[in-house]
């Protein structure tokens, strides 16, 4: 054979590798961020809902719609790379339509319970719709779960979102003034499920908004949570009567079995909490005070390796271990939720704190600008 054969052979070798390596090079990236917008159904008045479908440069994924500011599904990776849906909700609009267990949704006005659905602020009392035994729960008869958010795309640097707007009209569900709101929701390139919330009233009114997801990082309806090992930076949580009203008092979590100050799992102490249903329903009072943005809990799910740390500006979590959830309610791709499928983090201020001199106060005034920010990060082992 010729010697420039054997010349010829590697020139073609290198120029193809080159070839290759630059083609590379001007590939984009794997998982270009992007917004995809579809129909997600039809309400009663005939008004539709749409689906956001945000993807983040890593490829997680999250679905929301602007009905109730719902977060639909929220895919993210496991130790191998596996995605997986980690949060409870329906296939449809409809299954939102009717239930009533708040998944994935924004909570408002008001997060968790008003005692007897009355308050006073400045001598004047207050009637709110009753939803919840004697009680006021998460806004009312409509919260802000069951309406319809206007939904402005955001795009950037930092990822991809949905800006989220409700105007709540003086006297819904009995609340004062016309609170204007606004949610952003990002999907970060860092992983990260960011809220913003930011709100400004007419009338003096009690506010506390917050996110209500189950989550089960191995995947929604695919078991129970108790093997999800769990710490949360507090070292007290609020006491509760029977109808989960809190009593003032702030007990110290230690020898108890609400103390997570060390990693326990969701499972390890649960059936000692005695109560009807047995479970986690309760708000911790966060040792950071509520001032900054900071660390408040940090998640392990240990067969799959998901982990997740919430970190939020707000002086109390309320973790609800999905208690009320009896196998009644079947969710996406069929699953059914049975009791603690799923556990919920809500930063909040505490539950009641209209009628509770000594807790964080909950009353925005108008002139005032209420702002808040909750992150939830998704990593794993
Ligand atoms: C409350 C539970 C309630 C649940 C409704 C939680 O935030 O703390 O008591 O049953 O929401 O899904």
């Amino acid at each position: 054979m010729k010697k420039s054969f054997f010349l010829f052979v590697p020139i073609i070798f290198i120029s193809a590798i080159s070839a290759i390596m630059s083609a590379c090079k001007q590939q984009p990236a794997v998982n270009p961020q992007s917004i995809a917008k579809a129909e997600f159904g039809k309400l009663p008045d005939g008004r539709l809902a749409d689906l956001y479908t945000l993807t983040n440069k890593n490829g997680l994924v999250m679905k929301v719609t602007n009905f109730g500011c719902t977060v639909t599904a929220l895919s993210v990776p496991d130790k191998n790379g596996i995605l997986a849906d980690i949060v409870l909700g329906f296939n449809d609009l409809q299954g939102y339509l009717k239930a009533t267990a708040y998944f994935g949704a924004i909570i408002g006005r008001y997060g968790n319970r008003i005692a007897k659905g009355l308050f006073k602020i400045d001598g004047m009392t207050y009637t709110l719709a009753k939803n919840n035994g004697p009680n006021t729960l998460h806004g009312g008869i409509t919260g802000f779960d069951k309406v319809i958010w206007e939904a402005t795309e955001v795009n950037d640097s930092t990822g991809v979102g949905l800006r989220l707007h409700y105007l709540s009209k003086n006297g819904e569900e009995g609340f004062p003034g016309n609170l204007d709101v606004t949610v952003t929701y990002m999907l970060t390139n860092a992983n990260e499920f960011r809220i913003g919330y930011e709100a400004t009233t007419d009338k003096a009114t009690p506010l506390n908004l917050t996110q209500h997801s189950y989550f089960n990082l191995a995947g929604a309806g695919n078991g129970d949570v108790l093997g999800h090992q769990v710490i949360i930076y507090a070292q007290r949580y609020t006491v509760v009567d029977s109808t989960l009203i809190p009593t003032g008092e702030l007990r110290d979590v230690k020898g108890t079995p609400f103390d997570f100050t060390q990693t326990q799992t969701i499972g390890a102490k649960i059936n000692e909490l005695g109560g009807k249903p047995v479970g986690y329903d309760h708000n911790y009072v966060l040792n950071s005070g509520g001032t900054k943005l900071t660390l408040a809990v940090s998640v392990i799910e240990p067969v799959s390796g998901r982990m997740m740390d919430v970190y939020t500006d707000q002086p109390g979590v309320q973790f609800y271990t999905g208690n009320f959830l009896d196998g009644t309610i079947t969710g996406k791709e069929g699953k059914v939720y049975n009791q603690y499928y799923g556990f919920c983090l809500e930063t909040q201020k505490f539950p009641d704190s209209p009628n509770q001199p000594t807790f964080p106060n909950s009353i925005l005034k108008p002139g005032e600008t209420y702002k808040s920010t909750t992150i939830y990060k998704f990593y794993h082992q």
